[in-house]
């Protein structure tokens, strides 16, 4: 078992150990994937997001830590879709939003304030929700749960 978990990934590894089995019951039960249609753009796009989820949303909580890496890849990667997003208006809002959040989170809260809670575990799945589907809003929800779990504030509410 995992005693001590501060590093991004630390907590990439703790949050696998609990997502991959819910994809798992997920394909066995729910049929995940099976009947994607390979042919429509759309199920690329969903499989980005389902990979970008499965990744991300267990360190995703960090991005409250002035030093971390995940603040850094936040801002970056918000850049790099705003230079992108010259082509493609959606792209830029998103490269926006990201920048804007990563650059100055660290001034609203402090480092597990109350991007460290449920309130955060909820909002963001219900984003995920609002923008793809509900079973990539659970997977999120697990991911950010087990960041919480790993940092021994699993009941902090907000
Ligand atoms: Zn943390």
């Amino acid at each position: 078992m995992v005693t001590r978990v501060d590093s991004y990934k630390d907590h990439l590894k703790f949050g696998l150990m609990f997502e991959v089995p819910f994809v798992i019951l997920m394909v066995i039960f729910n049929k995940w994937y099976f009947f994607m249609d390979y042919s429509s753009i759309n199920t690329y796009y969903y499989l980005l997001y389902f990979t970008f989820i499965l990744f991300i949303s267990p360190m995703l909580m960090d991005i409250d830590h002035r030093a971390g890496k995940v603040r850094e890849w936040t801002v970056t990667a918000g850049l790099l879709l705003i230079i992108i997003g010259l082509y493609n208006k959606n792209v830029m809002f998103f490269g926006l939003l990201f920048a804007c959040t990563g650059q100055f989170i660290i001034y609203i809260t402090k480092h597990r304030g109350i991007v460290h809670s449920w309130l955060f575990c909820i909002c963001v799945s219900f984003g995920v929700y609002y923008i793809v589907s509900i079973e990539l809003a659970v997977l999120c929800l697990i991911g950010n749960y087990t960041h919480l779990v790993a940092d021994k504030i699993a009941f902090k509410i907000y």
